[in-house]
């Protein structure tokens, strides 16, 4: 789960992590209050969406007086921001965060993971800061100092303090350096993130180390001890339909493409967008529908898939192992009959109750088309919607 930069720098705050004083707008004249509140001499207007490379877009602007405040937050707020994270869509900014001004001395890097490689936690640091971190790693990868941590220990001050001197952080802010990476690592790990990236961290003049950007993202397998998070989940920054089908347990993701799969098991899931592809077609979803699912289930699956406009046919690719054929054929006329099917329909069905389940395709009226393998309905439905 991901949640915007507002909110990342309040979590933050509670560890100790120093950011600027900021408060999240929703209007015009509350961006107004908020930058009077704070009273700084320079305040920064910044969009609040769930993407970074705002500042490139236009989506962070610094204001010298309310009148600019003003200006800046009547452009930004309803703007649709295109940036490299959002995709050619973009998103519509919402949300404010105005924050006090601050005077940059030198921008760093900081971001903690968790490392594959390793199978542990490493913080990431690089004195190229502000700038895309993919582009440091890619041209200049000796730029970016890693510290692998042990999780029995955690965190350790000399590793923290090593990495404030690769990065050159001046001597007297080392030790103000160590205490925000130890912090940032406690954060880190008390909040089960599977993120946390300071892009930039600040050196000011006034002798501070600040997070100017924050982005937090948690691993959603550990959100059920995580109460206070969950409420700051957005779901306005969510996909429409992976809302509705959150609501009844199924794994799904939406894709560009424009054939909606309907499959059980995310290993033939993938397998299935994988043969779609081979054959030249595109997946509009990946949907694990999972191993008992229920004919209420199914249903509302396929009336998502037919719900999405860019649907232009359905592959329906289920082997019956403990999902049985008979409860899959029942969702998918169930759905039908609600919503009308007017697009191509080639359904595989192999497994348990295999013949009850063509029985039921066969006699519910519906135009479809059966597959005798997944490589057959896979070359079937991309014929079918070119
Ligand atoms: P993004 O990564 O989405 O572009 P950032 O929050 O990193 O957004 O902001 C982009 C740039 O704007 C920063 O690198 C920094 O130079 C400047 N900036 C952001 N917040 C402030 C602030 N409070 N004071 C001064 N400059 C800021
Ligand atoms: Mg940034």
């Amino acid at each position: 789960m991901n949640i915007h930069e507002y909110q990342g720098k309040e979590v933050l705050k509670q560890y100790g992590v120093a950011v600027p004083n900021g408060k999240v707008a929703y209007t015009v004249e509350e961006a107004v209050a908020a930058a009077t509140s704070l009273g700084s001499a320079v305040t920064v207007v910044k969009a609040q969406i769930h993407a970074g490379g705002r500042g490139k877009a236009g989506g962070v602007k610094v204001a010298k007086s309310l009148d600019e405040v003003r200006t800046y937050a009547s452009e930004i707020l309803g703007k649709v921001l295109v940036t490299h994270q959002t995709g050619p869509e973009g998103k519509e900014v919402k949300r404010l965060l105005i924050e006090e001004g601050c005077d940059i001395r030198k921008e760093y890097y900081v971001g903690v993971v968790v490392d594959r490689a390793t199978g542990r936690i490493v913080m990431m640091a690089s004195e190229e800061g502000g700038t895309e971190i993919e582009e440091v790693a890619a041209a200049t990868p000796e730029k970016i100092f890693k510290a692998v941590v042990d999780p029995a220990i955690g965190l350790q001050v000399y590793q923290a303090r090593k990495l404030a001197y690769d990065i050159n952080i001046p001597n007297e802010l080392v030790n103000k350096a160590v205490k925000f990476m130890l912090a940032l690592y406690e954060a880190f790990v008390d909040k089960d993130c599977s993120i946390a990236e300071i892009n930039p961290l600040v050196v000011t003049g006034d002798g501070n180390v600040l997070a100017l950007d924050a982005k937090l993202n948690f691993d959603s397998n550990a959100l059920f001890r995580h109460k206070d998070l969950l409420e700051l989940r957005d779901l306005d920054e969510e996909d429409a339909k992976e809302i509705e089908a959150s609501k009844y347990d199924l794994s799904y993701i939406a894709l560009d493409g424009n054939i909606g799969c309907m499959v059980n098991g995310a290993g033939l899931a993938m397998a299935t967008m994988d043969i779609i592809k081979y054959y030249g077609g595109d997946p509009a979803n990946f949907l694990d529908v999972g191993g008992g699912a229920t004919t209420e289930k199914v249903t509302e699956a396929f009336k998502i898939i037919l719900a999405d406009p860019k649907v232009k046919g359905i592959f329906v690719n289920i082997f019956g192992g403990i999902m049985q054929c008979d409860i899959i054929a029942n969702g998918v006329v169930e759905a039908a009959k609600q919503l009308g099917l007017t697009r191509p329909l080639v359904v595989r069905l192999e497994g348990t109750n295999v013949g009850l389940g063509k029985q039921i395709l066969a006699e519910s009226g519906l135009n479809i088309v059966a597959a005798d393998s997944m490589a057959d309905g896979a070359q079937k439905i991309v014929e079918l919607v070119q």
